[in-house]
Order: structure tokens, then C-alpha cells, then sequence
């Protein structure tokens, strides 16, 4: 039996609970050394086998899946294991070998940027919906993805893995429709204790990440939802009845 568990996005203490069994069970745990705490390994087993997939190619991971088929085995991939976490192609490999498997859900470094951020991505009255995305690099995204285009909605938006390319960023950013001197922010390793949050706006992106020397491990997050404006949210509004309240008008 296979486990793929999101480790979270960095602080040992943000695991699920049932992630934790699942590590303090397991026989194998394969982890994604490049982005999930180590400390989190403190709690397998003594006897417990541990690879760092950061070292291994798709094929080698799944060998170790099946040499290791009737043990109780743990994927660990950092944040949830459903945001680029490569897990289908797993998958596919376990369904296509008749060895069963089951995804327990981690806390995104989406979240973890949000609670570091101490925001709110849906505002209402700025943004009802989030626009999770990445740069393109050696993975390419469909061109009907552009960061042009969903600029354009100026929704709220979460880019990953492109920390790296911050001018090109800005820059699509900005030909999609938002201002040099719309609110973003970059988060560093959330949830880390050498975490970072720095806000700034699109047009300084770039040089913002380079005087912070921040390459990779971070997030890019866009929109008003970082301003100030914002309308009161309906639900909890004492003029407004809903099945759980009434209200005063
Ligand atoms: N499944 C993961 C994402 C894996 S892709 C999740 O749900 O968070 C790896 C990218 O995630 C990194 O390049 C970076 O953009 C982002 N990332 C992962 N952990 C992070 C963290 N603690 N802080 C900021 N960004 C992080």
C-alpha cells in the first residue's frame, strides 16, 4: 500500500494528523528532499527505510514502490501533494502494477503564504476567485494559460515555481492589465523559521526578490486583496438573515 501525503509547507507541526500516523507507520517514505522538512522523518520508525527522491528518476521510485509492495509505503511531497506534486504519473505506474494507493491532503504553501501574509485571497468587493499558476520553464504551460490572460480577470493570483524569472513576470503581468504599482507579494520558505514576506507591488517584483536574494522557494501572490479596499463580507453583517441567524432587518 502506498500513502502520498503532503508534508505541508515547511514547519514540521503544519502535517496533517493523519499524515503523521501515516510517517510514524510506514516501512518506506520516499520524500521529496528538495522542499519537505527533514524533521518530519524524526518521527518513522527506527527501522524505517528512507530515500530522498530529490536523487531519483520516476522509474527508480517506483522500483522502491515495488520491491517494498506488501510494506506500508509513504510518498511525502511537500505543500499538497495535488499542486505540482507529479503524483499522477505515480499513479499510474502503481494502477498499471496492481499495487493500491491512497492521496492524504497537506496545507498548500498557497496557505502557508496566506497565513504568513496574515490575508484573505477572496475579498469581497476585490476578488471572488484565486488563479493558481506558474511561469512557464522546462514544463510548458498551454498557451491558452498565459499570464497575460488571466492578468486580465484581476483576480487574485498565486504563481508558483517562478521566482526565478520575476522580470518576465512583472513584465506579462503588466501587459495583462495590472498597474507597475498594483499590490503583490513574495513569500520565501513559509511556514520556515528563515521564512520571508516582503510586500511590494508588480513593477518591483524583480528587484525586490534580488536585494532579498530570493531565487526559488517562494511564492509570487497579486492583487487587491494586499490593498486596503474592501466591501464586509454579507454573512456575518447584522442586517442580513440567513439559516442560521436571523438578522435586524
Ligand atoms: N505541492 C506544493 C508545491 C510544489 S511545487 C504545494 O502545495 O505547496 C514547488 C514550488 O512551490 C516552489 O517552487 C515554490 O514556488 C512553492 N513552494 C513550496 N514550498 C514553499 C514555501 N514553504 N514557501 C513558498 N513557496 C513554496
Amino acid at each position: 500500500m502506498v500513502n502520498f501525503v503532503g508534508a505541508g509547507p515547511g514547519a514540521p507541526d503544519l502535517i496533517t494528523v493523519r499524515g503523521m500516523e501515516l510517517i510514524k507507520n510506514a516501512d518506506v517514505i520516499i520524500y521529496a528532499g528538495s522542499l519537505v522538512n527533514a524533521e518530519l522523518l524524526k518521527y518513522a520508525k527506527p527501522d524505517c527505510k528512507i530515500y530522498n527522491s530529490a536523487k531519483m528518476t520516476l522509474g527508480e521510485v517506483v522500483a522502491v514502490m515495488e520491491e517494498n509492495r506488501n510494506g506500508e509505503i509513504v510518498r511525502l511531497h511537500t505543500g499538497d501533494p495535488s499542486i505540482y506534486g507529479a503524483i499522477r504519473e505515480q499513479a499510474d505506474e502503481l494502477d498499471r502494477l496492481g499495487i493500491e494507493y491512497e492521496v492524504c491532503p497537506g496545507v498548500s504553501s498557497m496557505f502557508g503564504a496566506a497565513a504568513a501574509l496574515k490575508a484573505e485571497y477572496t475579498l469581497p468587493g476585490i476578488s471572488q476567485s484565486v488563479i493558481v499558476t506558474r511561469m512557464a520553464g522546462r514544463t510548458p504551460v498551454p498557451e491558452r494559460e498565459s499570464i497575460e490572460s488571466f492578468a486580465a480577470h484581476g483576480a487574485t493570483m498565486v504563481i508558483f515555481l517562478s521566482a526565478g524569472m520575476l522580470d518576465e513576470l512583472s513584465k506579462r503581468l503588466i501587459d495583462g492589465g495590472y498597474k507597475v504599482d498594483s499590490p503583490a507579494a513574495i513569500v520565501y520558505k513559509a511556514t520556515w523559521e528563515d521564512e520571508i514576506i516582503v510586500r511590494t507591488t508588480v513593477g518591483e517584483l524583480a528587484a525586490v526578490a534580488e536585494r532579498h536574494g530570493i531565487t526559488k522557494t517562494a511564492l509570487i501572490t497579486v492583487g487587491g486583496f494586499l490593498g486596503g479596499g474592501y466591501e464586509r463580507s454579507r454573512l456575518y453583517d447584522a442586517g442580513f438573515s440567513h439559516g442560521y441567524r436571523k438578522g435586524t432587518e
